[in-house]
């Protein structure tokens, strides 16, 4: 068999949060609360990048994505699904919490910290490219 998506990478790291993010090569957080905005796991040859299920309240919601979006990706209520991809299908990710709305940094800044495995990581406006 040959893996192939990001997702089927992603399905064979423990199903635990907890103990999956503590194989991660990076744990993004927002800066505010502590919410995981993304967990970054390396291996040769990829990077990985997930990021949990996020909310947005309904007037940011109806200002910034189209319905289209919101039927394909969302659970109706403004929950927007979980995404898994790998780092080279994405220019720069864009990382979103309840706190954080749309932050993106720059993709050589997530290649540098996932190198290093810098753990967790807390991400503010700041940070933002
Ligand atoms: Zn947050």
């Amino acid at each position: 068999m040959t893996i192939t998506t990001a997702a089927d990478v992603f399905a064979l790291l423990p199903s635990d949060p907890k103990e999956r993010r503590a194989r991660a090569a990076v744990v993004y957080r927002c800066q505010s609360k502590g919410c995981v905005l993304a967990e970054v796991y390396q291996a040769p040859g990829f990077t990985l990048i997930h990021q949990p299920e996020y909310y947005v309240s309904p007037n940011l919601d109806a200002n910034t994505s189209t319905p289209a979006a919101r039927e394909k990706r969302t659970d109706g209520k403004g929950t927007w699904e979980a995404q898994t991809y790998y780092a080279s299908e994405a220019a720069n990710p864009v990382f979103y919490c309840r706190h954080v709305f749309h932050l993106t940094i720059p993709q050589e800044r997530l290649e540098r910290d996932a190198r290093r495995g810098a753990g967790v990581v807390r991400l503010s406006k700041d940070d933002a490219r």
